[in-house]
């Protein structure tokens, strides 16, 4: 097939890659020809430039741009394309946008790769970033079927894990497992900068090693990513966020109480319920 990805980040970038390793051809637009240059040396696609109309003649369509842009990129998309392109965007958030572009776009089917990393740009672009990880896509009950099928049978070769939701519930389960995470771990990087004695905060950052490197990644990350969460889903952020601010209210009651046997039975109970997440 003829590919477009618009945007060419980390995500993007690294779709380019994986949808050229199997034999489609790739065209890529982003704001800046240098990444359009660095986006075609790295072979993350065939072609690139700053214009949308390169895009003119493709099957299908992965806006890749952040959040922000989305719906404006689709709405100056729509003008350059014939009507049975399929549309796909990648955003993190689902609702806003599904609610945005379907009137405007029939085969528009919602997207969101469960995967990332880190770094952000198309330096930060691998293959295979996909592979092993639940891709969602959010169809509404007008979606044509087709186009489901086209984007599915794009993304299947990528070993990806396929789920179909409601654009809703998307939204409010990746509150929980994505967004209230990169909240509470830049929180924690927050609070532990608030140790006032400079020696002993320069003794912990020394001593730093494996359990903040993981509790830490998601708050250390693309700033720009944790903002779009918190403005494009601040609802389901919000509920999550009060939800979490119970238990360490409650976590704090029962170390201020003493009461080590409610504090063991919470433990050992998110101790057995943590593998029903991954
Ligand atoms: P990124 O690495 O910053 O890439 C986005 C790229 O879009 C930038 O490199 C930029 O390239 C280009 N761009 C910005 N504005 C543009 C515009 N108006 N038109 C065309 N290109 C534009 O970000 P990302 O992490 O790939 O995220 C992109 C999308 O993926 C977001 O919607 C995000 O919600 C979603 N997502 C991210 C992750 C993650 O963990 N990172 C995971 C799943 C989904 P230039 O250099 O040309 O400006």
């Amino acid at each position: 097939m003829q590919i477009g990805i618009v945007g060419l980040g980390l995500i993007g970038g690294s779709l380019g890659l994986d949808l050229r390793s199997q034999g489609h051809t790739v065209l890529g637009v982003s704001r800046k020809s240098r990444t359009c240059e660095i986006a075609v040396v790295r072979g993350a696609v065939d072609a690139a430039e700053t214009d949308l109309s390169l895009l003119a003649d493709t099957d299908a369509i992965f806006v890749c741009t952040p959040i922000v842009h989305l719906v404006p990129t689709i709405e100056q998309l729509i003008p350059c394309i014939a009507s049975d392109t399929v549309l796909t965007d990648v955003g993190s958030v689902k609702a806003s946008i599904v609610k945005n572009i379907s009137p405007m776009w029939k085969n528009f089917v919602g997207g969101h790769p469960m995967a990332g990393t880190a770094e952000s740009g198309i330096e930060a672009a691998v293959h295979g970033l996909f592979a092993g990880n639940p891709y969602v896509l959010t169809p509404t009950e007008e979606t044509p079927r087709d186009a489901i099928d086209r984007i599915e049978s794009l993304l299947r070769p990528l070993q990806v894990k396929l789920f179909h939701c409601q654009p809703e519930d998307h939204d409010r389960a990746v509150a929980w497992i994505s967004h209230l995470p990169v909240m509470v771990s830049a929180s924690l990087i927050s609070a532990c900068l608030n140790e006032s004695d400079s020696t002993v905060l320069k003794l912990a950052q020394a001593l730093a090693s494996s359990g903040f490197r993981d509790t830490s990644r998601v708050g250390g990350g693309n700033p720009e990513l944790g903002l779009m969460m918190a403005q494009y889903n601040r609802s389901e952020v919000l509920r999550s966020l009060h939800t979490y601010r119970a238990e360490i209210d409650q976590i704090i009651a029962l170390i201020e109480q003493e009461d080590w046997k409610a504090l063991e039975a919470l433990l050992i109970r998110t101790q057995e319920m943590r593998s029903t997440f991954l």
